[in-house]
């Protein structure tokens, strides 16, 4: 809602409240609240305008294949406002990776009031994604560059620029496949670190025209290598997370079940 028409309704709620009274005696703080509460139930354009915002976003970050046309033309204005430091070709999308959407400045006034609205709301209540545990399958599944859990970092390597360009390389699940033949070493792998190297992912590389195919496993290795464990998907003791029983904490279960038993064995 602009910010005259909030005000107009504001002075047309004051105006039928108070009427000519130009010192009202009860703050509006107190009209707004419940009339159990003594108040009128008031309208606060405020917490209903955020509440709007809110929704709004709720929608937007919908990414599932029914989001709503609008959504994916928010993305591409969003996209195309993201600061110029960052490789276009990597970002999708500010809550999925780490990079934020000017809110002021030249690239923030091309984005229409709504948009900035929904960002500034986003911002407010910190909306970010979280989870408290997360499958080896989800954690393959998020954006690779820009990764929410590590650091910002400029992508203008010639590998990955390869990566992104020439091997359509965007998800950590794509990441751990370009990287598959180093960090699964065997005897029947015929990987060898050459930009000649025979073995066939790196021979359908090269029919991508990835130069140097070798490299760009390297590159994609690595960038597996700096999400934290917690999202890492090929992170040792994934499965654990901290939330398994270790067979020190079945000892401690094992210990307070018999104390709790022998405890309510004692007579009262
Ligand atoms: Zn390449």
């Amino acid at each position: 809602m602009p910010k005259e028409t909030k005000d107009a309704l504001n002075r047309t709620i004051k105006n039928f409240i108070w009427e000519d009274d130009s010192f009202p005696r009860i703050a509006n703080k107190t009209l707004r609240n419940p009339i159990t509460e003594g108040g009128l139930d008031l309208l606060d354009l405020e917490v209903r305008n955020k509440a709007i915002n809110i929704i709004w976003l709720k929608t937007y970050l919908n990414f599932s294949p029914k989001c709503l046309e609008w959504a994916i033309v928010t993305d591409l204005i969003i996209k195309a406002i993201a600061p110029n430091s960052l490789n276009k070709r990597a970002i999708i999308n500010p809550f999925l990776q780490r990079w934020a959407t000017p809110t002021r400045g030249t690239n923030a006034l091309k984005t229409n009031n709504n948009i900035q609205r929904m960002i500034k709301v986003a911002k407010k209540f910190n909306i970010n994604l979280t989870a408290i545990r997360i499958t080896p399958q989800l954690s393959a599944q998020p954006l690779a560059w820009y990764h929410l859990s590590v650091e910002p970092r400029v992508v203008n390597t010639t590998a990955a620029k390869c990566l992104l360009e020439k091997h359509q390389t965007y998800t950590v699940a794509e990441l751990m496949e370009a990287s598959a033949r180093i960090r699964n070493p065997s005897p029947d792998n015929p990987y060898r670190q050459s930009t000649y190297c025979q073995y066939r992912p790196c021979r359908i590389d090269r029919e991508k025209n990835s130069i140097n195919p070798d490299k760009c496993a390297l590159e994609a290795k690595r960038q597996i290598e700096l999400i934290l464990p917690k999202l890492n998907p090929m992170h040792q003791g994934y499965h654990h997370r901290n939330l398994l029983l270790t067979r020190m904490r079945k000892g401690q279960n094992i210990r307070v079940r018999v104390e709790t038993v022998q405890s309510s064995l004692i007579p009262q």
